[in-house]
């Protein structure tokens, strides 16, 4: 098998009616009489290559039979475009050498529950599914580069190891350095501010801390952030700045991703959607809408449609129950009994659904001036709108020290949460900073913190003040946004939980 063959799978459109050696992994197999079906996977991709009885030797026919799933493999044919097939090429296949044979690998193409696949994540990973998440995220983390690099940005490399607090001290990850508590970072903005005054426009991009007590689909302990600080900016100029930046992102994962996004299930129209300008409400708004008929209606119709759903997952689990007590060959009993164990955790996501309804109504209709939004009225607001939402002006109380009062409004801040649409909720947090020393001051006293810590900080606002902003974008909740994958888990390698770290 001369070397000079070897082809990836992404590159078999380039080799049509050519010979060629793909090297990968066996991804799933089927055998019928004389002819086998073989999904390779060589991480560019999947290939059916068929194998004929007639064209390979014997022994080789016999072994391939038997070969387990994830054996790996080098495999010979002639390329064939088939629109049918999975990834649109197919291999009539000639010779195969197996280079390390497998047997009970320890996820089968049936569904497996979430604890035991964060067991296995080492091997998880080699699925479908988190294959196609990996790709779109590194296609995001990608973009998120080149958009500040092409956009006269200078990338600011933060400390991890840090004593000054950026969010609530409740979230800190205590560090004993050389005897002294120190904790790891929850924000590199204090240091990218520092950083503004001498560039005039930074970012840094890192991964940050926080020891988040609650259980959600939206928290890591250990997540990456993108970060800008722009000096002499305003809150209008954040706001145009992050809906550029998140349209730039949204279109880079449709033009490079259209097949991972198929393959996940998400509808290309929802992305290309993300478009400026995005919708922008403040608090007081979104607070009287959480308390207003809108938002009474929307929940009971949302209600009535969600049972409506739970009524269709019924009917199709016992319409495929009934299927699978016929007469069938192994390969649809298989193919029957994923469907169901897919159908039965949707059923049981909508069962929640169903019975958060009312609490989440019960939370909005009782919402108060002054709190932060809660998780199920970011869900709510994200759910009305098909494109990202800006939430500015939060009451000052609710937020952090370092964000600037609004001068012409008492007692709310200068910044702005923005909400993916269709639930996913938060992705960024933004403000224009405090920059008056003494009101600067004022507040960390205010929030309780050391002001030995933040005398460097405050120097900033000695001298040479400006105007200036930023904002931190949360590369797991976005990916979890442009996949529509709904735990936030699933959008790093080896996610960081709270109760456990598995891997
Ligand atoms: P939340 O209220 O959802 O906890 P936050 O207000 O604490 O978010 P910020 O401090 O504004 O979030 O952080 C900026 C961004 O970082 C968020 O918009 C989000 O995308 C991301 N982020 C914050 N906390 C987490 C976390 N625990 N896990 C993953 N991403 C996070
Ligand atoms: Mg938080």
């Amino acid at each position: 098998m001369p070397n000079s063959n070897k082809t990836y799978i992404a590159e078999l459109k380039n080799n049509v009616g050519r010979q060629v050696t793909l090297s990968g992994w066996l991804y799933n197999s089927r055998a019928s009489g004389k002819i086998q079906f073989l999904i390779i996977r060589d991480g560019t991709g999947l290939c059916q290559c068929i194998v004929e009885k007639a064209k390979v030797a014997d022994e080789l026919f016999s072994r391939l039979k038997r070969l387990g799933q994830e054996s790996s493999l080098t495999i010979t044919g002639t390329v064939r475009a088939d629109e049918r097939s999975v990834g649109g090429y197919e291999l009539t296949v000639t010779d195969a050498k197996i280079v390390s044979p497998t047997t009970d690998y320890p996820i089968t193409p049936k569904s497996h529950g979430t604890d035991f696949l964060l067991k296995h994540r080492h091997l998880h990973l080699r699925s479908q599914r988190q294959w196609c998440i990996g790709k779109i995220r590194h296609t995001i983390i990608d973009a998120i580069r080149r958009f500040f690099n092409d956009n006269g940005f200078i990338l600011i490399d933060t400390p991890i190891i840090t004593a000054t607090a950026g969010e609530d001290l409740q979230s800190l990850f205590e560090v004993d350095y050389f005897g002294s508590p120190l904790h790891l970072t929850q924000t590199g903005q204090l240091h990218v501010e520092s950083a503004a005054m001498s560039f005039g426009k930074v970012y840094c991009f890192g991964p940050t801390f926080r020891a988040e007590k609650s259980k959600t689909r939206r928290h890591l302990t250990e997540f990456w952030m993108v970060e800008p600080e722009v000096a002499f900016i305003d809150l209008d100029g954040l706001l145009e700045l992050a809906e550029n930046f998140v349209s730039f992102i949204a279109a880079d994962v449709l033009q490079n991703n259209k097949s991972q996004l198929e393959t996940l299930g998400v509808d290309s129209a929802t992305l290309e959607k993300i478009k400026p300008p995005f919708y922008r409400l403040t608090y007081t708004k979104v607070a009287d809408i959480l308390t207003g008929q809108k938002t009474r209606d929307f929940l009971a119709q949302q209600l009535e449609e969600l049972k409506n759903q739970k009524q269709q997952l019924e009917t199709k689990i016992a319409e495929l129950e009934k299927q699978q007590t016929g007469q069938l060959k192994q390969w649809q009993k298989d193919k029957i009994a994923a469907e169901l164990i897919e159908l039965r955790s949707t059923l049981g996501e909508v069962d929640t659904r169903i019975e958060n309804n009312p609490k989440h109504a019960k939370l909005a209709a009782e919402f108060q001036w002054g709190k932060d939004l809660g998780g199920s009225d970011e869900t709510i607001i994200s759910q009305m709108h098909d494109k990202p939402v800006f939430v500015t002006h939060y009451p000052k109380e609710a937020k952090a020290f370092y964000m600037k009062t609004d001068r012409d409004e008492e007692g709310v801040v200068l910044n702005f949460d923005l909400l993916a649409p269709a639930g996913f909720g938060e992705i960024i947090g933004g403000s224009v900073r405090e920059d008056d020393y003494d009101l600067l001051l004022a507040r960390i006293a205010e929030y309780g913190l050391d002001v030995e810590n933040y005398r460097w900080y405050l120097d900033l606002r000695k001298y040479g003040s400006v105007p200036h902003g930023g904002f931190g974008l949360g590369v797991e909740r976005t990916v979890a946004w442009l996949t529509a994958e709904k735990h936030i888990r699933q959008c790093i390698a080896f996610p960081r939980l709270m109760d456990k770290i598995y891997i």
